[in-house]
Parts: structure tokens; sequence; C-alpha cells
């Protein structure tokens, strides 16, 4: 049984409203602890205190997800996968976001190799407020030299911190890579039926995550975790094969469902993330690159929402990488929480007193809809984003979100001053909010104009409107 309600999990605590958690309640900490933004060992009492053991071994039973958290490389940049407890994003969320890894091979020339480590380190898309990064580096030993193999993985580790898979059946070959980044924790790829015994031994002596590997064969994947498992390796990543096309791919898939609702039902043997692997399109016999990005792109999408935890990629061009990535934060966005800006007077461009001054509610993609349709037309402004619990405009009006005494709080709340840091005393409102005109005028003493439905028509309602009469 696992529990999900504040009220189960403050049955477990100690439930004397001390404070040391910094909540100001057990009930407060009760909640952290549900969605995840705290853990047991942040309340002292709970963990110092004997006659609390029990509960806390409990609690923290009760706690865990379904599927196995597994941590992949160290510090900052450290990928988690994993970690999820539902089989559908709208009966929870999605906790760790599926991590996208692009591979580099131990036979690219030096320069190369450097440069694509380089590209996948800095890649980044800005979007609703984060920048969208990639998340590691495979490195495969494409050679077969575990003197190369440990060259590669030196270079790849002085060029960038983000985490790595070691790619090889080898357990030689792997021995030498992870002598190198011992320290880094790298995902150990892969143990399979004929490797086992030696690179489980690997995963043992360096104390770093495996994946476990056996094509279309699910009994064999589960026998392999199974006896990792009871080894003591607990860092388990599952590879069932991902076959690009026809019949294959088609059973990959079932593979991933199956999988996943075997370990979100509680067959804790094969509750591990799972691994996917689009670059297998680039062995589909596909000659056209353009086309082998295509369907990798579309494999990587498939898995994406059935139920690859972590994925290894080839393409990185842009028209490839942007749609993966996007899917990923989509599907990742905590469906409980909207997505929002923090309530503040921005400014866009270099305003002056001249400047028009827009609102907009603080839902992310309103707000940076807004922006950018304002900043891309050379418009300086100041834009007002009003606190609405993230929730756009024409909703907010409807559900009393957004309302005259909003607006007015958020401007007193700023440190923009209406009647002194602009000349005009105007507010542009926008056209989804019409109906606050009035309510407007009289909260705010100050003209107002009521802009476009759509702020990609700003630019035109400028021409017309600005400045004021
Ligand atoms: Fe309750 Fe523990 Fe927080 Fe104290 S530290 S308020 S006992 S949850």
């Amino acid at each position: 049984m696992k529990i999900n309600s504040p009220l189960q999990a403050y049955k477990y605590l100690p439930q004397t409203n001390c404070g040391e958690c910094g909540e100001p309640t057990c009930m407060a900490f009760a909640s952290k602890l549900i969605d995840r933004s705290g853990k047991t060992a942040d309340c002292p009492p709970l963990v110092k205190e004997k006659k609390f053991a029990k509960k806390l071994a409990e609690l923290e039973g009760l706690l865990a997800p379904e599927i196995r958290e597994v941590i992949i490389g160290v510090g900052e940049k450290a990928a988690k996968i994993g970690g999820d407890d539902v089989l559908y994003r709208h009966k929870l969320t999605f906790f760790n976001k599926t991590k996208m890894f692009f591979d580099v091979a131990d036979n690219m020339e030096e320069a190369a190799l450097v440069e694509r480590v380089k590209q996948i380190a800095d890649f980044r898309k800005f979007y609703v407020g984060n920048y969208l990064l990639l998340d590691g580096v495979a490195v495969r030993a494409a050679s077969g030299d575990p003197a190369k193999f440990a060259a590669a993985v030196k270079k790849v580790a002085e060029t960038t911190d983000l985490p790595l898979i070691l790619c090889s059946f080898d357990p030689a070959v792997l021995k030498a890579g992870l002598e190198v980044v011992k320290d880094k924790n790298p995902l150990l790829y892969a143990a399979n039926k004929d490797n086992w015994k030696e690179v489980g031994e690997l995963a043992l002596e360096y104390k770093v995550p495996v994946v476990v590997s056996a094509l279309n064969d699910l009994d064999a994947l589960k026998t392999l975790a199974k006896t990792f498992a009871e080894a003591g390796i607990q860092d388990i990543v599952l590879d069932p094969g991902t076959v690009p096309v026809g019949k294959g791919l088609k059973n990959t898939f079932t593979n991933f469902l199956k999988i996943r609702r075997a370990g979100i039902d509680g067959d804790v043997e094969i509750a591990y993330p799972i691994l996917a692997l689009p670059f297998t399109a680039w062995m589909a016999g596909i000659e056209d690159p353009v086309s082998a990005s295509y369907w990798e792109t579309v494999m990587a999408s498939m898995f994406t929402i059935r139920y690859g935890d972590i994925m290894i990629l080839h393409s990185m061009e842009p028209y490839a990488v942007l749609p993966e990535m996007h899917l990923v934060d989509t599907i990742y966005t905590d469906p409980r929480t909207p997505v929002a800006v923090d309530g503040a007077m921005y400014k866009v461009g270099s305003p002056t007193a001249d400047s028009p001054v827009f609102f907009t509610t603080n839902f992310a993609l309103t707000y940076y809809t807004v922006e950018s349709d304002i900043a891309s037309n050379g418009i300086d402004c100041w834009l007002l984003a009003v606190d609405t619990d993230g929730i756009g405009v024409e909703a907010a009006v409807a559900g009393g979100q957004l309302t005259a005494d909003k607006v007015k709080d958020a401007f007193d709340k700023s440190d923009f001053d209406l009647k002194k840091d602009v000349n005009h005393n105007t507010v542009i409102i926008p056209g989804l909010s019409a109906r606050l005109q009035g309510d407007l005028e009289d909260s705010l003493s100050a003209s107002i104009k009521v802009g476009p439905m759509d702020s990609g028509r700003i630019p035109g309602w400028m021409e017309k409107n600005w400045p004021p009469q």
C-alpha cells in the first residue's frame, strides 16, 4: 500500500508542531512529503528519537515510489530517472523527466569528439521562463579497445560535467572507462546473459548504476534484474531492446507497457526505470540522414509518452532535438500546478516615462507570448504580470482571479508608481479583460485603454492608439 494524502502521512509524524523542519505544522510538512518537496530526514524528532523509529521505517516504505529512482552522475547536473507512482500523468504527476543522452564514439577524431560533446553540453532552448537542456553523453566503445575507450571517456569528462553512460558489452572495456570516471557515478551499459557476472561485479565494486539488457525477452530481463538485486545492486535500469521498425518495434512498445504496468502494480522485481534507444533508427537501413533523424524523433516521442525514463539519441539537428525537448517538457509538467512567472512589474526593452504600461496574468505561456510579441516588435514598455495563480486572462476574469482589486494590489506590490514613473497615467489592458475597464479606472485613478484581444496585434494597435491623446 502507498499513501498519497497529507492526512495519511501526518499519522506517522510526531504531531508536536515544533517547527524544526521549517514548517509551522506537522500537517504542512506532511504536504511536502506527499509532493516530494520534503523528505523524512528533514524532521529531526522523527529521525533522532528512538520511539519514532518504527513509524519512520513504515513511513519511508509507504512514501517510496513504485518505480525505483536511480541517479546517474554527480552534483547539480546529476540525472534522476524513474521514481514514478502512476501510469497516467493526470492521476498524480510524472516526477523525473525522460533524460536525453547523446552518443559519441571512441573511434572519433579527438577534435570532432570534443566539438560534439560541447555541442551537447551547450545546447539550450528558452521556453516559458526556463532553458531546456540536454542531459548527458553516452560514450560508445566502437573500437572495442579498452585503452582507446578510456582515452575517449577521459576526453569527454574533461570537456563536460554532464552525466555519462559507458557503453560496451565487454567488461574489460567498461572497467577501463570506469577507472577514468569512477568518482562520477556513470551508468554502465550493459549486462546481458553473456557478461552479467563480470558487469555485476563492476557495478558492485565501483558502486555505480547499471543497465540489464535482454532483447525482447522479459523473463530473462526480470531474472537478470532479480539476480542483481539479490547481489545487492539496487540502481538498475532495464533495457528490453529497442527495435526501430516493423513487428520488432511493435514488440518493443508492448514490452515497455508491460514492464511499467507490472512495476506500478507492485512487481518489485521489475520496478526499475526503462532505457529506450531511439538511435537504433540509424541502423534501420534508412539511407537519407534527414529521414533517419525524422524516424529517430518519432521513436523518441513514442518512448517519451510510454515509458522511457532515459534515452540514447544520435541526431543533434535542431529539427530533431527541439520537438523531443518540448514533448518531454510538456509530458513532465505537473498538471496540478500551472506554469507561472512571479507576479511583478517587468521592463521590456528600455522603457522610459513615455513608454506604455501593459498588464497580463502570470500564466507563463501568456506572459512569455505577450512579452515576445512586444519585444520582437521593438516596443519598449512596462509589463505587469498580475498573480492569478498561473491562470490565463480569459479564465482568470471569469473565475475571479483577475479583478480590478487584484490589478491594483499588483501595482501596489511592485516598486512601480503609475503616477511618478510614467507621465501619461495610462494602462493598456488585455482585450479579454475589457469588462474590468470601469472598475480599473476607479481603483487605479488612471486612464484605461482596452488593448487587442490577441497580443500579436499590439503593434498595429499601438500605431493607431499610442501615444494617448
Ligand atoms: Fe512536525 Fe517534525 Fe516538523 Fe516538528 S520537525 S513540525 S515534528 S514535522
